[in-house]
């Protein structure tokens, strides 16, 4: 190779490149080869900094136009420069000023980087503008001759040199954390654990992909569906706000059938396009190649990028991104930068709000109604923008979406025509652009989403169109968005290095899931955790017992969602000691499923698709819900010494619940001891004995212990009050002396089941039941997770067997510390010593079907110091549970998100052995073999606390603020208070290969 010897020129403030967020840098031929004849000789710049580049890590492709141009980059020794050699080998273009999109594209995808994550390098006008379309992050212009500089701004550059010897390298700005960037970029991603990246269309699959790329922000979310798609077998774009329910009644066969549902809202995404008029590009149509769609976690952006060829050869590169503003949770935007590459001609681009979408997911409810919505009003607002506003049939909710679509066209003086059309709840505009080859077309569309629930507005079609009329560009929106990612992240990322690198992108995508659905953004709001967050129809967007899982992290990270989700159950007291007094109960009885005013939701029949029958469902028994919400209460409390809720909310919440189960816990005077019957655990499969005409077990063990443990607390609760506010407070609570009494009686004559050497049974007679032939139904079904339909269908009965969906009694070893859990029964006169704990697991460990993904967590757990390798098998399942689809179909109506948030706690509480109690934070390491470290920040009384854990020490930093001191008890070490701004360091022991002798 021969170079040249330009001197360098070094201009004045010489900028940086941001390197933080670059993966990788693209190079035109042009920046990179000075001659070709007679020798082939490079710019030295180019040449040096491609080295620099390399030597820190990133990669780097030079773009090509023809065949010659690699002979010519081999001959100058220089191919091997490069990461890759990207362009088009067999055509010959003389005329090639610039790469071009699609090759550009083309490039970024061989090195297997975002175009986000990738700068490129060019010296012409085009090659600039069609980096800048195609969404590079970073698209240097080279003005070698120094008088473009200019031009080469205006077509797009972010920043010009005359030398790449001025560009500024900060070795340290590579290594540095993605938040410390102070740009933002559409794509904020590091690595692969940031990108949920998926290439070429997948009709199978788009259920989950649509699923796993909502975008959302605790307020509002929408299925990551096309823009150019409508709902049917391979769609489904839904978007759905938190706490929008509507009730519709259906008679099937002589039934009549009343279900409440979250409500599938105006599909706001519609944005089709198309070269002729009224035939409108599908996605899924042919003419698609090179089609990827990559979710930006940390950014909270959807993006998608394809090329189309129509039937006369015409080549379209589509680039679009799609968010759900964080910053503003009223307002959702999306661009397409639509790229010609080989016709010029007329563009036109439809833009919708559609209102006559139903609810119309899950196949078990297609005989049941599902039109929620009558339009109530539209209009277009002049000179852009649609409206529209629907209401829903029962609950009477207005919600009204207003668009604003604008074209960005090369040319200013180009003649965009729009044609707006008013189908009643289908208000729609036509845009006809006329584009140029080569020259690319970005449209905008941005939205705004009021409802009657929201405050501070008049009626929400008219708030809705001045929140679009004020809105910025979709650059402007994109900055507050990604900044409010940002600072949601810091609080809540949970980062867990593993020898084999493996569940960073699981681990964050479930955070990310987690923030879609419960961000700060519903502190103000009345709605409750959904099980399938927001993100599609399953279980009708009802409210059940999994956000005892979803509360154990957010009560570290976000308190305060906590807390507002904690107070939707408290509002809805009253329905719950409704719901007692009918059926002869005091205190509070919390439904299974809880909608819009806490009634039970609960449906009374299921569906059997595999017999395609109706069955009936007693799942209403689970009474054990009220529980989790009492064990939510108290772990917001210990995490965050919040007295003022206890006082207001908290305390009233526990002790209704408590009274409830306190009640229902009745003496038997054989035995002397107390005892709950007509109930279900959280096994599903068993809800009943073999036979018995009517549901319901008796003593539950997990129902019992945790009455046992609430009684406990609300004692503690009282005591606390006391302490702190003087006065009587149980006679504030209105609990008086005999019920206290009652309360404590039970707290030490609770019955609970145990059988064998002292394994706790799951309830009365569980031992007695018939084994399962686990291995002959795997084999013949493979999946045997709804093995109640699966035996069902065949006209047996999960009940018959000792065979679980979930656990049962292993969740007391989740929500309890052995300890604990060891303590609560010595005080009922149960020995319950360490072998046993470790049968019990066993036992249990043989005996599921892992039916809901909340199990693998809680198995995961539970081995966590029993057998590290299990319990990192589960784990790593639990996490790949809505990614691989392992529940069989049902992720595409929604996440698992207790299972989600289930992971993070795993992670850190169970790895960690992080608890909050006694008014201390207590920590016991032990890292599965394969975990190097894992950071997190947490939120515990008022002090951010970042907390290191490695195989060999922990760290706990205290960040500077006027909290008190708060007390640490990590094991093997004194208690130790620590206070704002310190830092401890403690060794931790070594984890023994397998099992634990501790647990
Ligand atoms: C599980 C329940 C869970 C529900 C909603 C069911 O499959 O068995 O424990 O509450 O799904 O996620």
């Amino acid at each position: 190779m021969s170079s040249g010897s330009e001197p360098r020129k070094i201009l004045p403030g010489a900028v940086r490149l941001p390197l933080e967020r670059l993966d990788a840098v693209l190079f035109d031929l042009d920046v990179v080869l000075r001659d070709v004849a007679p020798d082939v000789t490079a710019f030295p710049d180019t040449v040096e900094l491609v080295e620099r580049l390399r030597d820190l890590g990133l990669s780097t492709a030079v773009v090509v136009a023809h065949r010659r141009c690699r002979e010519a980059l081999r001959a100058g020794g220089l191919a091997e420069l490069f990461t890759a050699v990207v362009g088009a080998d067999d055509k010959e273009q003389p005329e090639r000023a610039g790469s071009e999109p699609a090759t550009l594209l083309l490039a970024a995808g061989t090195l297997g980087v975002h175009p986000a994550r990738a700068g490129v390098v060019d010296a012409t006008k085009a090659g600039v503008l069609a980096a800048r379309s195609a969404g590079f992050g970073l698209v240097i212009g080279l003005d070698r001759d120094g008088g473009a500089t200019a031009e080469l701004s205006r077509h797009g550059a972010d920043l010009v040199f005359t030398s790449l010897g001025a560009v500024g390298i900060d070795e340290d700005a590579a290594r540095r954390r993605w938040w410390q960037t102070s740009r933002t970029i559409e794509a904020s991603v590091g690595h692969a654990g940031w990108l949920l990246d998926y290439a070429g269309v997948d009709p199978d699959g788009e259920g989950i992909r649509e699923v796993l790329c909502t975008v959302g922000n605790g307020y509002l979310a929408a299925r990551g569906a096309a823009p150019e798609v409508d709902a049917g077998p391979v769609h489904y774009p839904g978007t759905y706000a938190a706490g929008v329910f509507n009730r519709l009644r259906t008679r099937v066969h002589g039934h009549v059938h009343e279900d409440e549902s979250l409500v599938n809202l105006p599909n706001w995404l519609v944005l089709r396009w198309g070269v002729d008029q009224d035939r409108w590009v599908s996605t899924d149509g042919p003419g698609v190649s090179e089609y990827r769609q990559t979710l930006d976690l940390r950014a909270g952006v959807l993006h998608r990028h394809y090329r189309y060829v129509d039937g006369d050869g015409r080549a379209t590169t589509v680039v679009s991104a799609t968010l759900v503003s964080m910053a503003a949770p009223h307002l959702a935007a999306m661009h397409a930068t639509f790229v010609p590459e080989n016709w010029s001609g007329t563009l036109h681009v439809c833009s919708a709000i559609d209102g006559q979408v139903t609810n119309r997911q899950v196949a078990e409810y297609a005989p049941l109604a599902g039109r929620h919505l009558q339009p109530a009003g539209q209009g277009p607002d002049d000179p852009v923008g649609l409206w529209l506003r629907v209401r829903t049939s029962q609950s009477g909710i207005d919600v009204a979406l207003a668009a604003r679509t604008r074209v960005l066209v090369p040319d200013a003086q180009a003649d965009v025509q729009r044609q707006v059309e008013m189908t009643t709840g289908r208000p729609a505009e036509t845009f006809t652009i006329p584009v140029c080859e080569g020259r690319p077309v970005r449209v905008e569309k941005t939205v705004a989403i009021y409802t009657s629930r929201d405050r501070a507005v008049t009626e929400p079609a008219t708030a809705a169109r001045q929140a679009v009329a004020r809105a910025g560009s979709f650059d402007d929106l994109l900055t507050a968005h990604v900044h409010a990612w940002r600072r949601l992240w810091e609080r809540s990322h949970v980062e867990l290095r593993t020898d084999t690198g493996m569940p960073a992108l699981a681990l964050n995508l479930h955070t990310y899931h987690l923030l879609t659905a419960t961000s700060t953004n519903l502190v103000d709001l009345d709605v409750g955790v959904g099980a399938r967050g927001l993100h599609g129809e399953g279980y009708r967007g009802h409210i059940f017992w999994d956000e005892v899982f979803v509360h154990r992290v957010l009560v570290l990270h976000l308190p305060e969602v906590s807390r507002a989700l904690l107070l939707y159950r408290w509002r809805r007291l009253d329905a719950a000691r409704t719901a007692a007094a009918a059926v002869g109960r005091t205190g509070a009885m919390f439904p299974w499923q809880s909608g819009s005013d806490g009634r039970d939701e609960t449906p009374t029949e299921l569906f059997n698709t595999r017999s395609n029958q109706w069955m009936p469902d007693h799942s209403a028994l689970q009474r054990h819900v009220g529980l989790a919400i009492a064990y939510s209460v108290w772990q917001y409390y210990q995490a965050t010494g919040d007295l003022d809720f206890l006082r207001t909310y908290g305390a009233e919440l526990m002790v209704e619940i408590a009274r409830f189960f306190a009640d229902l816990a009745e003496e038997d005077p054989a035995t002397g001891r107390y005892g709950i019957t007509g109930v279900m655990g959280p096994d599903e499969f068993h809800d009943g004995y073999p036979d018995a005409d009517t549901p319901g077990l008796t003593n539950n063990a997990y129902t019992n212990v945790m009455t046992v443990w609430l009684l406990h607390r609300v004692r503690e609760v009282i005591d606390l009050l006391g302490c702190h506010d003087g006065g009587n407070p149980a006679d504030a609570l209105g609990v008086g002396t005999e019920e206290l009494a009652r309360w404590r009686d039970i707290t030490s004559r609770m019955y609970v089941p145990f059988h064998g050497r002292q394994i706790i049974s799951q309830f009365d007679g569980y031992a007695d039941l018939a084994e399962f032939d686990l291995p002959s139904y795997t084999a013949r079904y493979g999946n045997i997770g709804r093995l109640d339909l699966i035996l069902a269908a065949e006209g047996d009965s999960p009940n018959r067997y000792q065979i679980g969906k979930q656990a049962d009694v292993l969740m007391l070893l989740y929500l309890l510390s052995a300890e604990e859990l060891r303590d609560l029964l010595a005080g009922l006169g149960y020995r319950w010593p360490r072998p046993a704990l470790r049968r019990t697991v066993e036992y249990y460990v043989e005996r599921i079907s892992h039916g809901s993904t909340l199990c693998r967590v809680v198995y995961a757990w539970v081995q966590a110091r029993t057998d590290r390798a299990a319990s990192w098998r589960f784990f790593t399942e639990a996490l790949s549970a809505d990614i691989s689809d392992t529940q069989d179909g049902t992720t595409r109506e929604g996440i698992h998100l207790g299972a989600m948030a289930g992971t993070l706690d795993l992670a850190e509480r169970g790895y960690l052995g992080l608890e909050t109690r006694h008014d201390a934070l207590w920590l016991n390491p032990r890292l599965p073999q394969e975990m190097v470290s894992l950071h997190t920040l947490l939120t515990y009384r008022g002090h951010q606390l970042h907390l290191t854990v490695t195989r060999h020490d922990l760290t706990l930093a205290v960040s500077p603020c006027n909290a008190g001191p708060v007390t640490v008890r990590v094991a093997g070490h004194p208690p130790t208070t620590i206070s704002s701004g310190q830092t401890i360091t403690v060794p931790v022991k070594p984890a023994p290969p397998g099992r634990d002798p501790q647990s």
